[in-house]
């Protein structure tokens, strides 16, 4: 079976706020069309803010409103159906994936596992929409910023990396502020970024790039590749949390000259 992907770049809007572009990314064998889009105040060379989970509301208002002020920068964001996961049919059989969970070949067979079923031609199609993704906008960075939502007392919090966490053993290091909110943090995979924002007090935990789980997501994949990658993980709905979190990589970046 032939796999192929186009790509089309459209400039959808012009304004004062930042501008959307729709890289349009559609499969020939496969609906619906998963398309990443990105908005744009102005790119800022070898950075990216990733928006991956498309349920995930708060980050997209937040990223706008953040880059606006800014006047730079460009968020990339997944979109297709609303939800988390992408589904897709192949012939008769409907298939579904995490996206963030595509980026290794390991990731993929669990992730189809996990979500519908596994056979290798949905993990040619799920390997190809994840290498059209990090061809396009991860491979060339200097820098990956993530953007995701989790739940109000949810499963995954700042406590799931310490001692005793479900996912102690993908942690090199753990911060945790009892004043803040444990479902506010940030995930990075470099020890500066670390340093740094423990420094500033927020609740962050350090990617062990060596131990971590190969479960395919783009942190898993930036540690590999040795790229620089930070993910802001916030409660859905804490909108003030998120910005300030955002501002806080912003003067990251200048404080640990990133640029
Ligand atoms: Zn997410």
């Amino acid at each position: 079976m032939r796999l192929g992907f186009v790509s089309v770049l459209i400039v959808v809007a012009a304004s004062a706020s930042a501008q959307l572009q729709t890289d349009s990314v559609s499969s020939y064998c496969c609906q619906p069309v998963v398309q990443f889009q990105q908005l744009c105040a102005a790119p800022q060379s070898g950075i990216i803010w990733v928006h991956i989970h498309e349920n995930e509301t708060t980050v997209l208002p937040v990223a706008r409103q953040v880059l606006d002020s800014l006047k730079q920068g460009c968020i990339v964001t997944w979109h297709h159906s609303g939800n988390r996961n992408v589904s897709f049919q192949l012939g008769d059989s409907v298939y579904s994936v995490d996206p963030n969970r595509i980026f290794t070949p390991e990731g993929v067979r669990a992730t189809l596992e996990a979500q519908s079923r596994y056979d290798s031609a949905a993990a040619d199609y799920v390997i190809n929409l994840g290498k059209q993704f990090t061809r396009s906008y991860i491979n060339h960075q200097k820098l990956v910023l993530a953007m995701h939502n989790n739940s109000d007392g949810g499963g995954l919090h700042i406590g799931s990396y310490a001692k005793g966490g479900i996912y102690e053993n993908d942690a090199a290091d753990v911060f945790i502020n009892a004043k803040e909110d444990k479902d506010d943090f940030f995930y990075v995979t470099d020890s500066r970024f670390f340093d740094y924002l423990k420094m500033r007090g927020f609740n962050v935990m350090l990617q062990n790039n060596d131990a971590v789980t190969n479960d395919g997501s783009l942190s898993v994949y930036c540690g590999y590749l040795g790229i620089p990658y930070l993910n802001i993980e916030a409660q859905l709905g804490h909108h003030e949390e998120q910005k300030r979190m955002m501002l806080a990589v912003v003067d990251m970046i200048t404080a640990l000259e990133l640029q």
